[in-house]
């Protein structure tokens, strides 16, 4: 395989373009500024009112914040009762936190295949590898699509299995005529600065049932109440609280949680730039049978937080990692979301071996994350498309079939 350097000569920018980035204002400076000039650093009134702007935003009744994306996961597998002995069904083309969740807490992951157009967890699949042992379904809207919500919804409920969707993707996104957050069991966000809004690190756990809202408080605080109500004992006094479970400390600060609530003023925005970018690459790559273009399900109006773009190996001369390095020669300087999780070393001290997931390892072989991001001009777009449209021609084979 001949080594791509820059097909046209010169690159098609200048300066270095990468996959994500934050966009942070003056707005967002002022609010965190204020918190820092305020009483409460962690513990103080921000977090209700990020919690409360949550719940209007997505139509869950409850939202808990919490220190990351991977905490909600840790929280949300918690509340659904899973432990020691379960299984925890989820996809392989995902962020780790995924199936760690469920090693958390005690329980097996089992990798359920893809389906080959959208990307997400097939419903199909997880029918398939549900056991008597099953306790919960970690479906994850992998770029800020939907997964497929009314099948695995039934199938849950059928088995007794809880939903939890990992929504780190998400935020912005509608199913049908719902925001996601508001369908499953439990949906996790995740507010990590690649992700289309951010408070720095942060998460959440939203839901519409109260007995996991109280559960996920409890955990998210070391299990200690001071809700009268749920006290075991006698209060001693007005000090008086009891840890009636094992928690952690995944609270949020306040500060991250008025630069959330100052940044999800944007999120229209930030919305509304993703889908034109998204629009303007699909437009473009639809073109090329270089590549393959994600499918969308008609149910999910989706906020992209990542642009995918799938490799025709039929249709080119050069592999994924080549064509990763003319990207990077033309300075778009892109990324690969995600290495199937059973690939890592942890995984297969634990058993798993490759051939599990054919459909998400194909996937893994031809996908590159291009750069999406609300603040990248549209020189910034115009650049990455010709960049792949170069690419794509130079090293571009003739198809056998029209
Ligand atoms: C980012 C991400 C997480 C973890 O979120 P953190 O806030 O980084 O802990 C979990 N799942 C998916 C799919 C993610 O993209």
């Amino acid at each position: 395989m001949d080594k791509p350097a820059v097909c046209g000569g010169i690159p098609v920018r200048e300066k270095k373009i990468y996959y994500g980035h934050q966009y942070i204002d003056e707005a967002d400076i002022q609010a965190v500024v204020e918190v820092l000039r305020s009483d409460a650093l962690t513990c103080g009134p921000k977090i209700q009112e990020l919690e409360d702007k949550l719940c209007r935003i997505t139509g869950a009744k409850y939202a808990v914040v919490c220190s990351n994306g991977t905490a909600a996961l840790h929280m949300a597998c918690q509340a659904a009762g899973v432990g020691e002995g379960d299984e925890v069904i989820t996809t392989p083309i995902t962020f780790a936190a995924s199936a760690n969740c469920a090693l958390y807490c005690g329980a097996r992951p089992v990798f359920a295949d893809i389906n080959e157009e959208t990307w997400n967890i097939d419903p199909e699949q997880v029918r398939v590898l549900t056991t008597q042992r099953t306790r919960a379904v970690v479906a994850v809207d992998f770029t800020g699509q939907s997964v497929e919500l009314d099948p695995l919804l039934a199938h849950c409920r059928e088995k007794n299995l809880v939903l939890i969707e990992d929504g780190a993707h998400v935020i912005g996104t509608r199913y049908k005529d719902r925001c996601n957050g508001s369908i499953a069991d439990m949906t996790t966000l995740s507010f990590h600065p690649v992700k289309t809004v951010t408070s720095g690190e942060g998460g959440a756990v939203l839901t519409n049932s109260e007995a996991y809202y109280k559960k996920l408080l409890l955990y998210r605080a070391h299990g200690i109440t001071r809700d009268r109500g749920q006290l075991v004992h006698k209060p001693d006094g007005p000090w008086y609280y009891e840890q009636l479970t094992l928690g952690m400390n995944y609270r949020m600060t306040d500060i991250q949680a008025a630069l959330l609530i100052s940044q999800l003023d944007k999120l229209p925005m930030f919305s509304r730039r993703r889908k034109e970018i998204v629009r303007a690459y699909d437009e473009a790559f639809g073109k090329l049978p270089q590549v393959i273009v994600q499918r969308e399900i008609p149910e999910s109006d989706t906020t992209r937080h990542l642009y995918i773009l799938r490799l025709n190996p039929d249709r080119l001369r050069i592999d994924r990692r080549a064509f990763f390095e003319a990207l990077d020669a033309e300075n778009v300087c892109c990324n690969v979301h995600y290495i199937p999780t059973y690939y890592f070393p942890y995984y297969e001290k634990l058993g798993y071996a490759r051939g599990l997931c054919p459909k998400a390892e194909k996937l893994y072989e031809e996908i590159i994350s291009l750069p999406l991001y609300y603040a990248m001009t549209d020189q910034d777009v115009q650049d990455v498309i010709r960049a792949v449209e170069r690419i794509a021609l130079y090293y571009g084979v003739q198809g056998t079939s029209i």
